[in-house]
């Protein structure tokens, strides 16, 4: 397009930007989730009309493994709303529960009692239906709902959550069309497997818990996992962080994702994390929070069930009915691994390109670095007007907000932002 007619084609779009604002055309929120809501509860508080879709809290109710505790603390579960009186503690004391400490992991259900009850409180609006389709028109974007409504969103916000994001190593790919292979998100039940046996790839919290989970079921789990051990996590000195001994807090200080100087870094210095070069960006991102166990999952695990550590899976083929699965060491050495089933807990990989919501030259158009979209420290992409919250930020904000304790950094930016905008 010659450039008088890209300028001109701008200002048109600018013009109808503004239009679309003072007409009172509302900011859309994807997803209810901790990321969403706590968005919505910011953009509410600054006056901004908006439209909030999802099921609440249905990442956690679908995608996380029954009988899972939360690796977060109780003082670094909380979703954000601008006002005191809905963090994870609130919650506890309005059911007439006693306070917890660090030595309390929180079971599953009670967190997402807890999101549902931060839901019903602070962002009652909450919509119950999926957002189909975002395209990009003048000034704004055409929102379709799967109930086939159609609407105009002056911005839109997306927090759509881990779930489309979930990583499957390719060279297992090919198996699955033999049934025998899932990723970890797509269970909510593991007693299914009970009385087979299953090999978990991973070495994290979700690898280390599945397993646990499924032994607990009466499957065999054996846990492959490329790292030369695993890890667990120490048990707190004390329930409080102030009740510990001086001396731990100064070479270990307290932070929400856990002990330590460097996380302690990360979760400080979220704004800051934008300014790194991208290669440190990325390599701290992986290396910041490596994977390990939970305190209290080390004797449901150590002994219990194979643990093949320093183990990559070379090969991976259907044989009457499993899998079968050829392991190396770093010696150059092998070996064979039978299952009937192989269970993937092998994380999450932000790829805008993933997002099948948003219409493909949506897509296309949004910057991204290594398929995560690149960010203003307001969490606006290169689409003017959309937004993108919770794991698809952490690539540019960093480890932090891949946890519920990044919703305060986020949901503050992130409807500072948009209210500037909609000024
Ligand atoms: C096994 C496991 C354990 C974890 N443990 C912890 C922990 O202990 N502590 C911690 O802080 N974090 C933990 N996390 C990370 C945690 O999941 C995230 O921090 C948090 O859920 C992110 O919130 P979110 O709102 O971005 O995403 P989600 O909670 O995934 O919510 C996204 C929501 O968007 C909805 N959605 C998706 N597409 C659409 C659409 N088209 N229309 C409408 N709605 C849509 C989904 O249904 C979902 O409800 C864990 C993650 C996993 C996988």
């Amino acid at each position: 397009m010659p450039p008088n007619l890209r300028v001109a084609a701008r200002y048109r779009a600018a013009t109808r930007a503004t239009e679309i604002r003072r007409e009172g055309i509302p900011v859309v929120v994807i997803g209810a989730g901790p990321y969403g809501l706590a968005t919505a509860a910011w953009l509410n508080a600054s006056g901004v009309r908006l439209r909030i879709f999802g099921e609440p809290m249905q990442g956690w109710d679908t995608h996380m493994p029954e009988g899972m505790f939360l690796k977060s603390v109780p003082a670094a579960s909380s979703i954000s709303a601008p006002e005191p009186g809905y963090g994870f503690a609130d919650f506890r004391a309005a059911q007439g529960r006693e306070p917890v400490g660090d030595l309390y992991p929180i079971p599953v259900d009670e967190f997402i009692d807890y999101g549902r009850w931060f839901q019903e409180r602070r962002v009652p609006e909450v919509e119950r239906s999926m957002v189909r389709h975002v395209q990009a028109v003048d000034g704004g974007f055409s929102i379709t709902l799967d109930s086939g409504e159609e609407f105009l969103a002056a911005a839109v916000v997306v927090s759509t959550g881990l779930a489309p994001f979930a990583h499957e190593p390719p060279e297992l790919r090919g198996l699955a069309a033999t049934g025998r292979t899932s990723h970890t998100c797509e269970h909510r039940n593991l007693t299914g497997f009970a009385g087979q046996q299953v090999a978990v790839l991973g070495a994290g919290q979700s690898a280390l818990e599945s397993a646990a989970l499924l032994h607990e079921a009466g499957a065999s789990p054996t846990v492959v996992a490329r790292a030369p051990s695993v890890l667990f996590g120490d048990p707190p000195q004390a329930d409080l962080p102030s009740a510990r001994p001086r001396s731990t807090r100064l070479h270990k200080p307290g932070s929400p994702l856990g002990p330590g100087w460097s996380l302690l870094a990360v979760s400080r210095g979220a704004a800051a994390y934008r300014h790194l070069p991208t290669p440190v960006r990325f390599r701290l991102l992986h290396t910041v929070l490596g994977p390990s166990g939970a305190w209290w999952l080390r004797e449901r695990v150590a002994g219990r069930f194979p643990v093949l550590c320093g183990r990559t899976v070379r090969s991976a083929e259907p044989e009457d009915g499993a899998v079968l699965l050829e392991l190396t060491d770093p010696g150059g050495g092998s070996e064979r691994l039978r299952a009937d089933h192989l269970l993937m807990a092998t994380g999450y990989r932000v790829d805008v390109d993933r997002l099948e919501l948003l219409e493909p030259t949506l897509r296309q158009a949004v910057r991204t670095v290594g398929g995560a979209p690149r960010l203003s420290a307001g969490f606006e992409s290169s689409v003017p007007g959309l937004y993108f919250t919770g794991l698809a930020a952490a690539p540019s904000f960093g480890p932090f907000l891949r946890f519920v304790c990044g919703t305060d950094f986020a949901a503050r930016q992130l409807a500072a932002s948009v209210a500037a905008r909609n000024r």
